[in-house]
């Protein structure tokens, strides 16, 4: 009998709790400090921008936070999501170690980001809020916040960096098709979008700026709350789903992994994938080497300091303690949008701090020559960023070969490419670079 490839829970074995880090450091977290008085944020400073069960989760101890029956309905859409075993890709190198991806591109934007957007759609509407303000790169937070608030009855509003908005019109399409206005930012609707057009007509906008305007846009409008999509403690809460899952997934392989792979952009993808494996680790002593993976050109957790930090550029955000670049640093155009942020989650910041995990960088030709591989392997076109963690999974698989060693590979597949396909288009038409933009 062949192998199996798919691990598959049932509908009833989704998780009922979201599984909380903050419960199991063996040192805590700094806490965020407020801009001007340099004092830890109290929460009612924050709840002018989340509702308070938001507020509450980001601040929370609990180790377990039941996910509501309301967002488990949502999430019963597309998950548990499967966890296959990549065994044509071992073959295709040749390599005694077995590899399994955790897959969240089944979702209905294509990515994680749904299991913390619906969530937080949820939060805010039953505490009142109309309408939600948020920013987004290359639009998969700003298309899974757009499907969140089309499910409770939202408005969405959101500030697409100026650069995908006009390079990547599908993502836009998609926010649209669910109902969320999407401008291009720097944008005239906020001052700051106005102020930073007046100084660069040609502004191609950045993160940083696009969540300094959906901020302002927060604060101005009446009935509306903000929304991010990474980096927090409650979206790292909310993401944990995916490696709650795994780990009775790879139960169900009968395997115990040796080394965990995601990509790292603000850290929430990874966070949910690796957090309740460091529970084991730390609990349990498990010996499990966890790697997060982001891009050489945006390396925020390899070359970044530790210290604090704004979240964004016109600095109105809370300090976090956080591997940072700067907030006022610019990535270059890399196609891995998603991986394009001057910080990274305070709380895989901290996990990296105590040892908890490691971090590499890989740089964009060498993950597009691993994506295509896995695409030709698997069949799964995977995200830019996904493919982060599949080029030093495959690194791994090789060394495997060379030393004649098995060992148990697991990768976070954060996403499908499939809205990417001009990505690929650069890479497979040779005009890719390692950094900057293609020819
Ligand atoms: C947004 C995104 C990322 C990066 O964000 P994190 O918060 O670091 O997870 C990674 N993969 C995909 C598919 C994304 O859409």
């Amino acid at each position: 009998m062949s192998q199996p490839l798919q691990f598959l829970l049932r509908a009833e074995e989704m998780p009922t709790h979201w599984y909380n880090l903050l419960a199991d450091f063996p040192e805590p977290l700094p806490p965020p400090l407020h801009p001007g008085t340099k004092e830890p944020v109290t929460p009612d400073l924050m709840t002018a921008m989340f509702p308070e069960a938001l507020v509450a989760q980001e601040m929370s101890g609990e180790r377990h936070i039941e996910i509501p029956r309301e967002v488990r309905d949502v999430y019963a859409l597309y998950r548990p999501t499967p966890l296959l075993r990549a065994a044509r890709l071992e073959k295709a190198l040749q390599t005694p170690a077995h590899i399994y991806y955790k897959y969240e591109g089944v979702s209905p934007a294509g990515s994680h980001k749904p299991n913390t957007a619906i969530p937080q759609a949820y939060y805010n509407k039953i505490a009142g809020t109309k309408r939600l303000a948020t920013e987004t790169g290359a639009g998969q937070w700003g298309s899974s916040l757009a499907f969140a608030c089309s499910v409770f009855g939202l408005e969405c509003n959101i500030y697409m960096v100026k650069v995908s908005f006009h390079q990547k019109p599908y993502r836009k399409l998609l926010m649209q098709t669910y109902g969320a206005t999407v401008h291009a930012s720097p944008s005239d609707q906020t001052a700051f979008g106005r102020k930073v057009r007046a100084d660069d007509p040609n502004s191609h906008g950045s993160l940083g700026i696009a969540i300094s305007e959906a901020i302002e846009d927060t604060v101005t409008h009446p009935g509306t709350k903000y929304s991010l999509g990474s980096v927090l403690n409650h979206v790292c809460l909310h993401q944990s789903v995916i490696g709650q899952e795994s780990i009775r997934q790879m139960e169900l392989a009968g395997e115990e992994p040796d080394v965990i792979f995601g990509c790292a952009g603000g850290g929430s993808n990874f966070a949910g994938l690796a957090f309740p494996f460091v529970q084991r680790k730390i609990r349990e002593g498990k010996k499990y080497r966890i790697v997060a993976v982001e891009p050489t050109s945006c390396p925020s957790l390899t070359q970044g300091e530790l210290r604090y930090d704004f979240g964004d550029t016109a600095e109105t955000t809370p300090l976090m303690m956080m591997h940072t670049l700067g907030h006022t640093f610019m990535p270059p155009s890399i196609h891995a949008g998603g991986l394009r942020y001057h910080g990274m989650a305070p709380m895989v910041s901290h996990c990296l701090k105590l040892g908890l995990i490691e971090a590499m960088a890989y740089p964009q030709m060498r993950v597009f020559e691993a994506a295509v591989q896995f695409a030709r392997a698997e069949g799964i076109v995977p995200a830019p960023e996904s493919s982060h963690a599949i080029a030093a999974a495959i690194d791994e698989a090789v060394k495997c070969r060379t030393e004649g060693r098995k060992r148990v590979i697991v990768i976070g597949l954060s996403g499908n490419g499939l809205l990417d396909l001009a990505a690929y288009d650069s890479y497979l038409s040779g005009h890719m670079h390692d950094t900057g933009n293609d020819d």
